[in-house]
C-alpha cells in the first residue's frame, strides 16, 4: 500500500486478500434491500492475521464468505493474490480452494457424522489428488499438528467433546496447507475452559505455516491475543482498522470505544500454553 511504484494498481505486492469496495446485498423476502457488506476495503497480507470485530448482524460472516467466493459481491472486486478472483475457473478455482480454508463456529454440523475421522481429514486430500499413497501420515501428521491422539483416527465425530471436534476441522483445514485460513467464530459454541486452548492453537499453527488469518469473531479479547491488525465493523460497514495494539490503547472511531468498554473483559492468563485438551501428548515431529 505504501510502495509508490503500486499506487495506480489496487493490490500491493505482498498481498493474499484484498476487498476493494464490495458490497454485499440481499433482498429479504418481503422485498426490503439490505446492505449486509456496504463497500468494504480490506487487505491481508501473506503471513498476517487480520480480526474482524463487530456486533451481530454487522455484516462479518458475510464478508468471509464473500473472501472464499461462498458468495459474490453484488458490485466491487476481491483479489486472491493479485487475481480477480470473480475469474477463477477450472484449475485456478480448484488452486484458490485449495489454498483459502474456512473453519466455522460449529464443529457439529461441519464435520460429517457418517465419517470416521481418518476420512475427514483425507477426504480434502482426495479431492485435490494430493499425498497418494502417504495418506495414513498424513492423518497421522494432523492429529499430532492438533495434539489429538492417533488412534482418534478410527473414531467418529459424536465420540469426540466439542473442543476436540473443532480440533479436527482446523486438521481438516490444515490438510491442504493453506495459504489463507478463514475462522468465523471458532471458538464461540465451546465452553470457556477449552476456547483458550483452541485460540492458543490456533495461534502456534498460524505462526508454524505462515498462514494468513482472517479471525471473525465478537470477542475482542481473543483478537487481541491472536491478530496483528484489527478491523472493526458495523453496520455492513469498516469503522476502524489498523495494528491490534495501537487500535486497543487509542481507539479512534466512538464505536470501537463503545465496543472495547462494553464487551473487553482480557483475562490474559487464560491465553498461555495449553497445547492439548485431554493430556493428548503431541509426538516429536510436529511442525
Ligand atoms: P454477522 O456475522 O456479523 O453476525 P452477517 O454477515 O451474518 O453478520 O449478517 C449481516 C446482515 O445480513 C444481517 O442483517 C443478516 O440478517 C443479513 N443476511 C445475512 N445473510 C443473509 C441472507 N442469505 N439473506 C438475507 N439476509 C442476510
Ligand atoms: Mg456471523
Amino acid at each position: 500500500m505504501t510502495d509508490p511504484d503500486v499506487q495506480d494498481h489496487p493490490v500491493s505486492s505482498d498481498s493474499l486478500l484484498k476487498l476493494d469496495n464490495v458490497v454485499k446485498a440481499f433482498t429479504s423476502r418481503r422485498g426490503d434491500v439490505v446492505r449486509a457488506v456496504d463497500r468494504v476495503t480490506l487487505e491481508i497480507r501473506e503471513g498476517e492475521s487480520l480480526g474482524l470485530v463487530g456486533e451481530s448482524g454487522s455484516g462479518k460472516s458475510t464478508t468471509g464468505r464473500l473472501a472464499l467466493r461462498l458468495l459474490s459481491p453484488t458490485s466491487g472486486t476481491i483479489y486472491f493474490r493479485g487475481q480477480n478472483a470473480a475469474g477463477f475457473r477450472g484449475a485456478d478455482l480448484l488452486a484458490f480452494r485449495r489454498q483459502a480454508q474456512i473453519i466455522f463456529q460449529d464443529p457439529f454440523s461441519s464435520l460429517n457424522p457418517r465419517m470416521r475421522v481418518r476420512q475427514i481429514l483425507t477426504e480434502p486430500l482426495v479431492i485435490h489428488g494430493l499425498a497418494r499413497g502417504r495418506e495414513r501420515e498424513e492423518v497421522m501428521g494432523l492429529l499430532d499438528m492438533v495434539g489429538l491422539r492417533p488412534e482418534y483416527a478410527d473414531r467418529y465425530p459424536f465420540q469426540f467433546s466439542g473442543g476436540q471436534r473443532q480440533r479436527i476441522s482446523i486438521a481438516r483445514a490444515l490438510a491442504l496447507r493453506p495459504r489463507l485460513m478463514i475462522a468465523d467464530e471458532p471458538v464461540s459454541s465451546l465452553d470457556v475452559s477449552v476456547q483458550a486452548q483452541i485460540i492458543n492453537l490456533m495461534r502456534d499453527l498460524q505462526a508454524q505455516h505462515r498462514m494468513a488469518m482472517l479471525f471473525i469473531s465478537h470477542n475482542l479479547a481473543v483478537v487481541r491475543h491472536l491478530c496483528q491488525r484489527t478491523a472493526v465493523m458495523r453496520g455492513g460497514q469498516i469503522v476502524e482498522e489498523g495494528p491490534t495494539e495501537e487500535l486497543f490503547r487509542n481507539p479512534q472511531h466512538e464505536y470501537t470505544r463503545l465496543l472495547l468498554d462494553s464487551i473487553l473483559t482480557p483475562e490474559p492468563a487464560r491465553y498461555r500454553d495449553a497445547r492439548t485438551e485431554d493430556g493428548g501428548r503431541r509426538t516429536e515431529d510436529g511442525g
